[in-house]
């Protein structure tokens, strides 16, 4: 058994050491994670300029690129056909409309664009947390998912209540299923001048209360409770593809594809993925 682990935050955080050593019991642990902090970097990928290796311990590599820059560099180079990708513990929630932004999520993303079985998992953060909870529930998570097999192009999120969301499940072993929720940051423009009188901004906000719907991430972590999403990386709207042929573009005509066998619907579409 071959686990190729990564993050976001780089290869010396806390959360993927501890992610790392309970993991060790289900075979051979690879780390392949970026050298720096590389939080909120979405599915940033480096191909316009080299990147560099660094062995730091057996089986783990610091490279100078992005989560998806070491995924695809871990799994094609430095630790080939691993059998399960988990990029994590990351140091704070990914929620909602989170997963856009995050390089943990993204980690995860890669390796589901090569075919194989991904997670990204995700503590609430404090300086000091404990990040066994979550290293316990991806360590279960891990062996339900060698067993019972993800479909192709998915990805299981994973979110973990930090200690700013205690409550009566804390320290129960208890977990929710959950879809997407929102998260709502405070929209902020922070416009400043430098010391040379030029302007410059810092963007993005704190995060806000917010009505969750029970069902969802975000609603599960407010009750203190971990949350598992399974994430479709197709994201076609497949209700509205079905009404938009109602709509008429002035001047061009709508064209039908021709019928698709059912069995090509399923294929990978890793190949077309890497133009
Ligand atoms: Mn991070």
């Amino acid at each position: 058994m071959k686990i190729l682990l990564t993050n976001d935050d780089g290869v010396r955080a806390d959360g993927l050491a501890v992610l790392a050593s309970r993991l060790a019991d289900l075979g051979t642990v690879h780390v392949v994670a970026p050298d720096r902090e590389r939080s909120c970097t979405g599915h940033a990928f480096t191909l316009h300029e080299p990147l560099r290796v660094e062995r730091v311990a057996q089986n783990w590599y610091s490279v100078s690129g992005t989560p998806a820059d070491c995924v695809y560099l871990g799994v094609l180079e430095l630790c080939p056909r691993p059998d399960l990708v988990i990029s994590g513990i990351n140091h704070g929630y990914n929620l909602g409309a989170d997963i856009f932004y995050s390089g943990t999520v993204a980690g995860a993303v890669e390796a589901a664009l090569r075919g194989l079985p991904a997670i990204a998992v995700s503590m609430g953060y404090r300086a000091g947390v404990d990040f066994a909870p979550a290293a316990q529930l991806c360590h279960a998570l891990a062996q339900a998912t060698l067993a019972s097999q993800l479909p192709p192009q998915t990805v299981l999120n994973v979110n973990v209540p930090g200690p700013q969301h205690a409550s009566s499940q804390t320290g129960r072993h208890t977990f929710m299923w959950t879809r997407l929720g929102q998260r709502v940051y405070r929209e902020h423009v922070d416009s400043r001048t430098d010391p040379r009188g030029n302007t410059y901004y810092w963007i993005g906000g704190p995060a806000e209360p917010s009505a969750d719907p029970p069902g969802t991430d975000a609603y599960a972590i407010h009750a203190g409770i971990a949350s598992v999403t399974p994430l479709n990386l197709d994201l076609t709207h497949g209700d509205l593809l079905l009404k938009l042929p109602t709509w008429s573009l002035a001047g061009f005509e709508a064209v039908s594809p021709p019928a698709e066998e059912p069995s090509k619907l399923d294929a990978p579409r890793a190949q077309s993925a890497m133009k």
